[in-house]
């Protein structure tokens, strides 16, 4: 039977799974090893490089190497947090026509999808070299708070690399599945979630292999990037104060300073302090400067204390909404490599009065978990498993005077749907717009705006007398579709919600034609 693998694909590092004689285990790269930097850089000679030699260029190649490329999947360019990105990242980016973001790389401009599509085309070859088969199925995960552009954007891109999606799964979800399968145990877990660039707190009940999430949250632009971030301002201003020379224009300084930074946060979580030494960080016809730093981890501390603090009401607030307190949790488990960082661990033992779980690997469970995930779609498990995910955000329409009017609230069990009948305001109105959106503001405005769609055709009558259903619904990936019916009428009309954002389907083939193009001569 055809292998389903299970992919992670992470801000800086993604890995794949499968379920061998009905166990998760992970497939290993090209080079061997676990997990893969989701980064791509593009040569002047027009070859690309992905995964590890990739990453090795980022530091004479910073502005043709494209890292982080998870952060902006199915953002617009005009978002707040995009903002942040463009002053940090040394690759550039630009508006596409439709507001979304695209990469400029040499001459070309290119989507974010297709840079993922990348990294999930090294990750197909890496299952494909491990088979010794063609691999064109995946169970693939998403942070929890995606939203529906973003996760479209994702599954985009696994299919212009070819590889057809069985299911979105929420991360955190993932890393439970992985972690209940193997333990067979009855527990509420917590699940926190903090990877390279999102944070994720979902809570889950495990009970006779029924996986139920009870609620989940969290904040789309916080992770292990805003650490590093952090260390390089510090190193930045210790040089400008030492030397009085600024390098935070310096592109390849930077690069360096930026790798840097990241290992001495990755040494810190096991050591009290770490080196930093950059010779030639700067040199101009005069003088070479040399970057020589030693940074502790109190100093670490107090650099990032903040982003960790920032999580802790999103961890109420989903308590709250699971209906629990800390001590009704049996189990916490951590995912994503910055949960390494003992600070975190602290706040976390303190907050729920337990240590979380110890021997689980958070830069794989995650893929583990998807490949369980591929397991329950093909009935491969060891036992038979439900999962009972919920929807992260609200979806609903735009009403009088910018106002929200939720039809799914967020936490509802998926896959679900809600119908909500619509009307004419005028005489012999024919056509009715409806404004699909997601979020938790009362302001349509503040919200994400899914989709903005007419219901044509509609028979001509007095205002209010035409009733048009409209159905929401959101599958079992978290994914949204609207679909209406005119009740006079009996007609059906379905609408796919893409509108807003994203590619269309036409694009994602002509981008598949060209690739196939591309390969076969
Ligand atoms: P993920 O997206 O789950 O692969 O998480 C990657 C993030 O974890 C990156 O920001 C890494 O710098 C960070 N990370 C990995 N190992 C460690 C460590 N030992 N201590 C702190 N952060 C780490």
């Amino acid at each position: 039977m055809a292998h389903i693998i299970g992919v992670d694909f992470g801000t800086t590092y993604s890995c794949i799974a499968h379920l061998e004689k009905g166990i998760p285990q992970v497939i290993p790269n090209l080079d061997g090893l676990p997990t893969t930097p989701s980064v791509v850089s593009f040569m002047e000679s027009g070859d690309k490089l992905i995964g590890n030699l990739a990453l090795r260029q980022a530091v004479t190649n910073p502005s043709n190497t494209i890292s982080a490329i998870k952060r902006i999947m199915g953002k617009k360019f005009s978002a707040k947090d995009v903002e942040e990105i463009k002053k940090k990242m040394p690759y550039s980016l630009a508006e596409a026509k439709n507001g979304d973001i695209v990469i400029n790389v040499e001459s070309k401009r290119i989507s974010p999808q297709e840079i993922s599509a990348m990294i999930f085309s090294y990750l197909k070859e890496c299952a494909e070299s491990f088979f010794g088969e063609e691999v064109t199925e995946a169970v693939i995960t998403v942070p929890a708070n995606f939203n529906d552009h973003q996760r479209k954007a994702t599954k985009d891109a696994a299919k212009i690399a070819g590889l057809k999606v069985a299911r979105v799964i929420n991360e955190p979800t993932a890393a439970s599945l992985a972690y209940g399968y193997e333990t067979e145990k009855n527990v509420t877990v917590a699940v926190y979630d903090l990877g390279g660039g999102t944070f994720d707190i979902s809570l889950l009940e495990i009970n006779d292999g029924v996986f139920h999430v009870l609620a989940t949250n969290g904040i789309s632009y916080l992770g292990g990037e805003d650490f590093d971030n952090r260390i390089v301002e510090w190193i930045l201003e210790e040089f400008k104060e030492e030397t009085k020379i600024d390098l935070s224009q310096d592109k390849l300084a930077l690069q360096r300073i930026k790798e840097s930074a990241e290992k001495a946060k990755r040494a810190l979580s096991f050591s009290e302090e770490s080196d930093i030494h950059l010779p030639f960080i700067y040199s101009d016809k005069s003088c070479a400067k040399h970057l020589i730093k030693t940074l502790t981890r109190p100093t670490l501390e107090k650099l990032t204390n903040d982003l960790v603090l920032k999580t802790l009401p999103y961890i109420e607030e989903t308590l709250e909404e699971g209906k629990l307190k800390p001590e009704n949790i049996d189990d916490v488990i951590l995912v994503g490599g910055q949960t390494r960082m003992p600070l975190i661990k602290h706040m976390i033992s303190d907050f729920f009065g337990k240590k979380p779980v110890e021997n689980i690997n958070p830069d794989e469970i995650v893929a583990m978990g998807a490949a369980v995930q591929s397991g329950i779609l093909k009935g491969k498990t060891k036992e038979s498993l439900i999962l009972l995910d919920v929807t992260p955000l609200s979806l609903g329409v735009e009403t009088e005077n910018d106002t929200f009017f939720k039809l799914i609230e967020k936490n509802t069990t998926i896959p679900t749907k809600r119908t909500k009948a619509f009307t004419t305001v005028y005489h012999n109105q024919q056509r009715v717009q409806v404004h699909v959106l997601q979020g938790e503001s009362q302001k349509a405005s503040e919200n994400t705006s899914l989709a903005k769609f007419d219901l044509v055709g509609i028979e001509p009558s007095p205002s209010g007398v035409p009733q048009i259903n409209v159905s929401f619904e959101i599958d079992a990936s978290g994914l949204a579709k609207v679909s209406a019916k005119d009740i006079d009428s009996g007609r059906i009309r379905r609408i796919e919600i893409n509108p807003s954002s994203g590619l269309t389907e036409d694009e994602i083939d002509e981008i598949m034609a060209k690739e196939t193009k591309k390969g076969s001569s």
